[in-house]
């Protein structure tokens, strides 16, 4: 955040709905602070009836750039002038642009995965990748991982149909192979399939309800090297705790959360965020999380 705001200061945020809860403030206002640049971002709670108002109106005030976050992800785009082609594979997008037209619609989910997942030194070419949910993140992850050469992708899902449109989407520009699964097929499988990397996409043991987990059964993670868990409130999930203690690798989604907001940074200011500043907004936010479950316990 600019230490003064003036009459040319500019103005970026994010928009979604609850948005209360949203860390995104925190991770843009520390690094425009770092970097000098004279910009301030908010969050704007924008209700459904409301988002193309909003986002007419958001341009009409100067706004530079957004976030959108749920439930607007794939909302939003009939009301932008245009979408990147990375984002319009996901069918959704997590950054908006402005142009003299309107907003341009960009998708920076996939990168700040892919980012964190090489901060762990995990390569994913020719790797065998599996995703619990098939939503808006679970897309993004799918979409990346076969653009970087997965070879066979699963899709695990409450809804079926929803995980045999994620593999199909995926095929339409990609040559993996691809399976698709609900909850109960995978608990019936005779035995577990051996998995390079496995995302979880869901809401699934987020706080408050952090008692609860995805997967119990423990043998299931030995037949995994790397589980990742998008959750970061809290930092371990109990999915994670369980990969932990079956010997997995284990990352939350803490860093993930952090590189897509430094992507989205980067391409609105046309700059490159220092590395060793990256670093520092991770251990930032790590901290936050820190101090609030002390404060929780
Ligand atoms: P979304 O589009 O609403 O998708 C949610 C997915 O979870 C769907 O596949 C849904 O299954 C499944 N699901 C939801 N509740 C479930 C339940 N009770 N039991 C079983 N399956 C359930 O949401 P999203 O945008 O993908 O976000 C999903 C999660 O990822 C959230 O926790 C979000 O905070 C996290 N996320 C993290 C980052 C990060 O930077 N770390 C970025 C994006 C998202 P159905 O298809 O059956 O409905």
């Amino acid at each position: 955040m600019s230490n003064q705001i003036t009459g040319k200061t500019s103005i970026y945020g994010v928009l979604g709905y609850p948005i209360e809860h949203s860390l995104s403030p925190l991770i843009h206002n520390y690094i425009a602070s770092y970097l000098q640049h004279d910009l301030v971002y908010v969050p704007f709670s924008t209700h459904p009836t409301t988002l193309e108002r909003a986002i007419q109106g958001a341009w009409s005030l100067g706004i530079e750039g957004l976030n959108v976050t749920i439930p607007y992800k794939e909302k939003v785009i009939p009301y932008l002038v245009g979408v990147d082609s990375f984002a319009s594979q996901m069918g959704a997008v997590n950054t908006l642009k402005r142009t003299s037209k309107g907003y341009v619609g960009y998708n920076t989910d996939g990168v700040g995965l892919l980012q964190s997942l090489k901060q762990h030194g995990v390569e994913i070419k020719g790797k065998t990748l599996m995703i619990l949910g098939a939503g808006g993140a679970a897309r993004a992850a799918a979409m990346i991982a076969a653009h970087h050469g997965i070879t066979n992708l699963w899709v695990i899902n409450r809804t079926l149909q929803h995980a045999d449109k994620l593999i199909k989407d995926v095929k339409k520009f990609y040559s993996i192979k691809g399976q698709a699964m609900s909850w109960n097929q995978l608990q019936n499988l005779k035995e577990y399939p051996t998995i390079d990397i496995c995302i979880q996409t869901t809401p699934i043991g987020m706080y408050p309800n952090i008692q609860i987990s995805p997967i119990n059964d423990i043998d299931f993670f030995k037949q995994i090297q790397t589980v990742v868990d998008l959750i970061y409130n809290p930092l371990e999930t109990k999915f994670l705790s369980l990969a932990k203690q079956s010997g997995c690798q284990t990352m939350n989604g803490l860093e993930m959360l952090v590189f897509q907001g430094i992507k989205a940074y980067e391409l609105w200011l046309e700059c490159q965020v220092p590395s060793s500043l990256q670093e520092q907004v991770v251990i930032k936010m790590e901290q936050y999380f820190k101090v609030k479950d002390d404060k929780v316990q």
